[in-house]
């Protein structure tokens, strides 16, 4: 009796049904509105300001978001740095973000001359240059060596079981973006050439390398990974060397995307996409470089073929992942920050910020595909259009019909 007095009180003053934020529907909007205006969203508690500074849309959601979404946020700036003489390494997988099976990232950084270290490893590894030039090398099971330099903006595909290695150039190196096609792989557990010759006998090392035991005693006991190296001869004279007695010629593993002529280009921003159909050795990973000026909208889509993994490269914006049943999660995403998207979840990326937003978008897909919900609408018998929404064929008209990308 008690009890449902204080139910019918509590109706009179909310003006809502106390269930109406499980409904997900108008009156649960309605009623969270109401709540972010009054003093049911003060915080007397305690509360970590830079944080809340950076996720007004986790602190002030917006009221469409509803329900649990797996999460959709990490970023680098958390995770443990391991640093050599030479550069450092970091990375966020499946550990840190369980959402993201298929896919985990490193980021690294090699100093002018570092190297690292010769290896290989059981994922694809794709790569994108944040800053600084490199030089890789890789080698084909015919015995062709490939060999390039990458500056900012350019990107290589290793694929996996194949040997390679990456040095800093110019006077400052390098820094890059590794892209695994392996949710739970570790850059701990990459095969590294000291780590095998410290591991195997001397006797048979002398033998395979017919070498003088003088000699074999020289070789690395313990892990390189990432050590100083003397700089390299110039591109030319180190192709020249590598492929003197090369039969074949090597297919490319590296890309310009930065500098390619984007895929789709709008006022507000532009998209280069590129995956096997593009580059070819690139078979099992696809991606999308975005650029979003203020204001712009990577418009509401969806991919049909994988989940999706991003990486924010320059400035601050928002995303909504709506991952049916009633949820729909909004978190804001600035440089340095890792964004997830479920397979098939329906989505948009808002620039929220004064400068123009970059990032990428990465799919364990041989090609890339997107579905945009305005090319849906508008592609489909008016009538269709205009049962779902409520709007008249006029309304229906003003709804873009190409796949713009970027809005
Ligand atoms: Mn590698
Ligand atoms: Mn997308």
């Amino acid at each position: 009796m008690k009890g449902q007095l204080m139910k019918s009180e509590a109706k009179k003053i909310d003006g809502a049904a106390p269930s109406a934020y499980g409904s997900g529907g108008l009156e649960g909007r309605k009623n969270t509105l109401r709540a972010q205006k009054d003093v049911s969203a003060s915080d007397p508690g305690p509360k970590n300001l830079t944080l809340n500074r950076q996720n007004p849309n986790s602190n002030l959601p917006p009221a469409t978001d509803h329900g649990t979404v797996p999460p959709i946020w990490y970023s680098f700036d958390l995770v443990h740095r391991r640093m050599q003489e030479g550069g450092w390494t970091h990375q966020v997988t499946e550990r840190e973000l369980p959402s993201s099976k298929e896919i985990a990232a490193v980021q690294m950084r090699i100093t002018a001359g570092s190297y690292r270290e010769l290896h290989w490893h059981v994922a694809d590894e794709w790569a994108y240059m944040l800053a600084g030039e490199a030089r890789v090398t890789v080698l084909n099971p015919d015995g062709t060596m490939f060999i390039d330099d990458v500056e900012e903006g350019d990107l290589w595909l290793f694929p996996a079981g194949y040997p390679h290695s990456i040095q800093g150039l110019g006077d400052n190196g390098c820094e890059f973006l590794l892209v695994f096609n392996q949710g739970d792989f570790s850059e701990e557990s990459t095969f590294l050439l000291s780590d095998w010759i410290a591991h195997t006998p001397p006797e048979v090392l002398a033998k395979n390398f017919r070498l003088p035991p003088e000699s074999v005693a020289k070789l690395p006991t313990d892990q390189l990974y990432i050590f100083r190296g003397n700089r390299p001869e110039s591109l030319a004279a180190d192709i020249a060397e590598a492929t003197a007695d090369a039969r074949a010629k090597s297919p490319s593993y590296t890309f310009k995307l930065r500098s390619m002529a984007p895929t789709k280009k709008t006022a507000m921003g532009e998209a280069r996409i590129v995956d096997g159909k593009n580059f070819p050795v690139s078979r099992k990973i696809a991606a999308a470089l975005v650029t979003l000026k203020p204001g712009g909208l990577r418009e509401l889509h969806w991919h049909p073929n994988a989940s999706e993994w991003q990486y924010y490269i320059q400035g601050s914006g928002r995303m909504t992942v709506f991952n049916s049943s009633e949820q729909a999660r909004t978190m804001d995403f600035n440089a340095n920050d890792v964004g997830f998207v479920p397979a098939v979840a329906g989505h948009y990326v808002e620039n929220t910020g004064d400068t123009d937003l970059v990032f990428l978008e990465m799919f364990v897909a041989p090609e890339f595909i997107d579905f945009s919900l305005n090319n849906w609408i508008r592609h489909m018998p008016a009538t269709l259009a205009m049962d779902h929404l409520g709007l008249d064929s006029e309304e229906i008209d003003h709804i873009p019909s190409a796949k713009e990308i970027v809005l």
